[in-house]
């Protein structure tokens, strides 16, 4: 045993309850790591690795970083998905008997931070609890830095994909699961990266345990809004409350009781459509260029950035509160005047609902509380601007916004319009403010008044013209005098430093007032922050009202940047009813054609109901197929969110559900084929989905030989056509499968092509009926491949065409002899198509002779 130093035996007590966390240990004015912690965070954070002596002769490894600079480093670690645990002394070390108290006064985590750094404008920060038991499934999840806390539940027989699908578009930044089934969920959330999964004691999870917490959080102020009928919701929720209150040690003003949500209200769209979809992040490089976010923010607040997500990520399947959205998008498309005035005033609003989060937490700065007076300097005018809006919804949104003028009030009166960063060096509260503040300032004003005529009062007493009044940190205020004089320095200068051609003295009268001066300043830094803390005390009493404020900014906000997307995008209302039709005219991909140059995009309609409901689409690659049938999911997704749509007119049936199975996804990570993958996402989509869904498939049965896709893409359509009977778009380049059109309620359409001299030309329009080439060489050839390949190629595909042909007219020749043995074995002479000498030799043969 080694025999620690006492310093390293507290820090090792301490650290013995957080093994997996890095833990920040203050000594004066660094934070230090030792032994491992510091061999991961030098790592992390770049930082020098030295050693200390830790007692008995051993060297322990540490490394350590400046407590003013400290945001910044936990910000870094978190960011690597580190918890960092954060040790401070307690009271004056000057004054502490031996060893310094120490003591843990926050754990960060990725799912509770709150510094700015780690925090991104445009996305919730979500903490998520779930709970996954046979009866069903619990979800919660809380955003800290801006308050908001939400619960659901799913039960039922896909309750479980439900909770995952959740999972998926809420992409938490960390996740409690309880600790007994972790193996399980964590296997399941494998492709989810950058999320910090947390264990929590399965005990924590109980209903007993959430309701206790939940009454000790909000005093019976949660039982209105009817979570006790959401049982399994409720118990992630308390294991959230558990969470937070044991990483934060302090109180949690910010959090709104739960809101009870219902995934059944809105759209649903798996999480593997949403990323096929790329609405809110491109599957490629996960930005948001190319998304259709992108083409639909035009937001001027982070709240509403953040809520055009959600909108986005939660269409709705309300028509009432769809048309809602889309009058007042259409009025603000339309009053050019009204949207410019609610733009230039959202722009001067700050991020309400962070700001207010900060100020609950205790962690605002004076520069906050001036960004929250900013803020409510404009919502007179935007409350002004309710005469000119004449869309109930729009009005009702600016009615309920609350001016808070009382508390703006207070801000512009209390505090000053600059004030420094540092909220405990005085300088934050305007002069008038408060009585014993002005009192200070004016003795220490005259203090200074004093000192002036204290240096004109010497000079004249000692007739020492150059005599000074200076001030330094080491020795107070000083007289100076220079070398030549001292002889005519008075008995009354007491010496006390002596440079190359002066020296200082000070006096009793100047040691008196420099004691009233300092104190003075002492104590008005002191009272400022008490003042300051008081301001943030009457703010956080406040808070309700500022968040709800910051709510309904936030729709505003959403509702003007849809309307300007539409202007901009030359979008239409859409019709949007329970009808099971789809009538799109002159459709747009959103970002394909934001993409193209203007005017290049081929528009094309659509037209869907319950007798053609089921679209078949052929076409060779690179016609545009996948880009049509993510054009009809993304309008019909886009006109349930309340938003125009690309086209020139619309009417959209609503679906319920959104499917998707397009492009090749490997899972190599997950171990995976691509084969693999496409036929796990058919069934997730045969099984849940409904005759209101949108399913789209594209180019199902890639992965596999041509006769084993052609018969599952066949198999699939005659599933989905008689069990499911959803609106359905299938494209495939097998133009065998063209002949289903045979089943009422399908449908053939082709992405047509111009073909000249071996190339061909894209139309981009899509037309009733359908192709019988695959156009693959052409296709080919238009990527670059080498002449000599394509000319090959076109051999091969002539042989095989000829075989093929001889395979059917044999076949039809055995038939008349009532034989069903094939008459040439295709599969063996394919197999040799690529011998060359062989080739040669099968050129020869005519097929139609042989049997
Ligand atoms: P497919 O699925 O048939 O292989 P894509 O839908 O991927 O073809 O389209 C290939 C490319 O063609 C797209 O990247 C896009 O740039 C262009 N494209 C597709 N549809 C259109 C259109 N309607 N108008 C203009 N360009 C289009």
């Amino acid at each position: 045993m080694v025999a620690y130093s006492p310093m390293m035996q507290q820090y090792l007590q301490i650290k013995q309850d957080y093994q997996n966390h890095i833990l920040m240990f203050r000594m004066g004015d660094f934070y230090e790591m030792f032994f491992d912690d510091a061999l991961l965070a030098s790592k992390d954070l770049d930082i020098a690795l030295t050693a200390r002596e830790g007692g008995g002769g051993e060297k322990v490894p540490m490394c350590g970083v400046p407590h003013h600079a400290a945001q910044s480093y936990i910000a870094r670690l978190i960011e690597k998905g580190r918890r960092v645990v954060i040790c401070e002394q307690i009271g004056d070390p000057k004054q502490a008997k031996g060893l310094v108290r120490r003591e843990v006064t926050r754990i960060v985590t990725p799912g509770t931070v709150m510094e700015g750094q780690c925090l991104d404008d445009k996305n919730n920060n979500y903490l998520v609890a779930v709970l996954a038991e046979e009866q069903g499934c619990g979800l919660a999840l809380a955003d800290i830095s801006t308050g908001l806390f939400k619960a659901t539940q799913f039960t039922g027989s896909s309750a479980y994909n439900e909770l995952i699908d959740e999972l998926y578009r809420l992409q938490p930044a960390e996740l409690l699961l309880p600790r007994s089934y972790q193996g399980v969920l964590t296997k399941m959330l494998a492709g989810m990266t950058n999320v910090l999964l947390t264990v929590i004691d399965d005990e924590l999870f109980n209903i007993e345990s959430a309701r206790n917490i939940m009454e000790r959080q909000f005093n019976g102020d949660w039982l209105h809004t009817g979570i006790e009928r959401f049982v399994y919701g409720l118990r992630a929720a308390g294991v959230i409350l558990f969470y937070l209150t044991d990483t934060q040690k302090r109180s949690l003003q910010q959090m709104k009781s739960p809101r009870i949500y219902n995934t059944n209200q809105y759209m649903k769209i798996d999480a593997v459509s949403r990323r096929n979809l790329e609405l809110t992040s491109s599957i490629k490089e996960g930005m948001r260029w190319g998304t259709l976010i992108w083409v639909l923010d035009y937001t001027s607040t982070a709240m509403g950035g953040r809520l055009l997500k959600q909108w986005i990520e939660q269409p709705l399947l309300d028509t009432v509160l769809i048309e809602q959205r889309l009058d007042v998008v259409e009025e603000l498309l339309n009053n050019l005047l009204l949207r410019a005035q609610l733009k230039d005033a959202l722009k001067q609003v700050y991020d309400l609902e962070r700001l207010a989060g900060r100020v609950a937490y205790g962690s605002a700065n004076a520069r906050d509380l001036l960004a929250l007076r900013k803020s409510f300097d404009v919502l007179p005018e935007i409350k002004s601007l309710m005469a000119n809006a004449h869309t109930e919804f729009l009005v009702k949104l600016i009615e309920n916004i609350d001016d808070m003028s009382d508390i703006n009030k207070l801000l512009l009166q209390a505090l000053e319009d600059e004030p420094p960063l540092q909220v405990r060096d005085g300088g934050i509260i305007k002069d008038g403010y408060h009585p014993e503040v002005d009192r200070l300032r004016a003795a220490l004003r005259n203090g200074k008044d004093w000192l002036a005529q204290l240096e004109t009062e010497e000079r004249q007493k000692t007739g020492i013209r150059s005599l000074k009044v200076g001030y330094n940190k080491v020795f107070g205020y000083y007289l100076e005098i220079t070398k030549a004089n001292l002889t005519q320095v008075p008995d009354y200068f007491i010496r006390k430093q002596t440079l190359a051609n002066a020296e200082r003295f000070i006096t009793n009268q100047l040691k008196e007032y420099e004691d009233m001066i300092i104190g003075a300043e002492d104590r008005l830094a002191q009272l400022e922050f008490q003042i300051f803390n008081d301001i943030k005390s009457i703010v956080t009493g406040n808070l309700r009202r500022i968040q709800s404020t910051g709510s309904n900014l936030a729709v505003l906000d959403v509702l003007v940047s849809l309307a300007e997307a539409a202007e901009r995008g030359n979008f239409v209302r859409p019709i949007v009813n329970t009808n099971k039709k789809i009538n799109i005219s002159d459709g747009r991909h959103p970002v394909v054609e934001r993409v193209l140059k203007a005017g290049n995009f081929v528009p094309n309609d659509t037209y869907m109901d319950e007798h053609s409901s089921f679209v078949l689409l052929t076409g060779p690659n690179m016609a545009g197929k996948s880009t049509y049938m993510r054009q009809v999911a993304l309008i019909i997704l886009m006109a349930q969110m309340g938003s125009f749509v690309p086209a020139s007119a619309a009417e959209i049936g609503m679906v319920d559900y959104i499917f998707t199975r397009i492009g090749a996804a490997d899972d190599l990570a997950g171990g995976r084929s691509t084969f693999m993958v496409e036929m796990s996402e058919c069934r997730d989509i045969v099984n849940h989905a409904t005759a209101n869904s949108l399913i789209i498939m594209d180019e199902v049965g890639r992965g596999t030989s041509t006769y084993d896709g052609i018969s599952i893409a066949r198999a699939l359509v005659e599933y989905i056509h008689a069990e499911i009977k959803a609106r359905t778009l299938f494209s495939t380049h097998y133009h065998e499968l063209t002949d289903l059109e045979a089943l009422p309620g399908v449908v053939n359409y082709t992405v047509s092509v111009h073909e000249e001299n071996d190339e061909i030309i894209f139309l981009r329009k899509v037309l009733p009926g359908k192709v019988d080439k695959s156009y693959g060489i052409q296709v080919a050839r238009l990527a670059g491949l080498p002449d000599k390949i394509l000319d090959r190629a076109q051999d091969v595909l002539q042989q095989m065409e000829i075989i093929s042909n001889g395979k059917r007219a044999a076949a039809e020749f055995q038939g008349e002899k009532g034989d069903s043995s094939p008459a040439v074995d295709i599969n063996a002479l394919c197999a040799n198509c690529s011998d060359k000498y062989l080739t040669g030799e099968l050129k020869k043969i005519n097929v139609l002779q042989i049997t």
